[in-house]
């Protein structure tokens, strides 16, 4: 028997086990989002946080608001695997932005979740796209986009062709992608204030989730699944009297 071996072996396991402790959340088992807020002292918010998302948009208030105004030139630069989902990456130098209540917020990544984290009327979508920005405060917006089973998506197709099949595999994206053509056109949308829907779970964030649905085929979305093994979507949080308006 070579006992050398068998301790590096070993060693191995434990740094292995120690760099899992870290980043324990998952989706399921004793990391699954019922958890979250007691793995870390960072999480507890994810607990005991009034203003987590995602919600049960169900109810709202009109109040008028005008479609949101994007501004994306730039295409991703990157796509990762980081395990939790898939994202892609923009260049630091991004001129991709939105216009909330007249300020600027530049896109920082986008990623997806299947089914969606947010329902409409208690109904989740097939998959749900976040595309995360912030000010120069740094305060977060989200954006949400919604897909229904149906047509393919090409635009996706383009992500897709790389996307990475292991987790904390990064590839470089090579393929020139038009960021509107993953938007609806109509852009009308419910607003509200939530959190992030990973650990840490902070708050503040603005959530524009948009109105119109886009579609992407049985086949797209079988390989995101796929990809990620499980549902990777955390559950409806209640609005502990928040308003959503539209
Ligand atoms: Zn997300």
């Amino acid at each position: 028997m070579n006992h050398s071996l068998s301790k590096a072996t070993l060693l191995t396991l434990s740094i292995m086990s120690s760099t899992a402790m870290a980043s324990h959340w998952s989706y399921e088992g004793e990391g699954a989002p019922a958890h979250w807020g007691a793995l870390s002292e960072e999480y507890k918010t994810c607990q005991t946080g009034m203003n987590q998302s995602p919600v049960n948009i169900d109810q709202s208030l009109n109040a008028h608001l005008t479609p949101l105004k994007t501004h994306y030139t730039d295409g991703p630069i990157t796509l990762i695997n980081n395990g939790h989902t898939i994202q892609a990456g923009l260049k630091n130098t991004t001129a991709d932005t939105i216009t909330i209540d007249g300020k600027p917020f530049t896109l920082q990544q986008f990623h997806f979740h299947a089914p969606s984290e947010n329902t409409v009327h208690g109904k989740h979508y097939a998959m749900e796209m976040h595309l995360v920005h912030k000010d120069a405060n740094g305060a977060v917006a989200v954006v949400a986009v919604m897909f229904d089973k149906g047509a393919a998506n090409t635009e996706l197709d383009k992500l897709w062709a790389t996307m990475p099949e292991k987790a904390e595999q990064n590839v470089n994206v090579t393929t020139q992608m038009d960021l509107n053509a993953l938007l609806p056109a109509e852009k009308m949308y419910w607003r509200f204030s939530g959190s992030l829907t990973t650990p840490p779970c902070s708050e503040g964030v603005t959530w524009i989730v948009l109105k119109h649905p886009l579609t992407l085929s049985a086949a797209q979305l079988e390989k995101f699944s796929h990809t990620m093994h499980h549902d990777n979507n955390r559950p409806t949080q209640p609005l502990n009297g928040r308003v959503v308006v539209e």
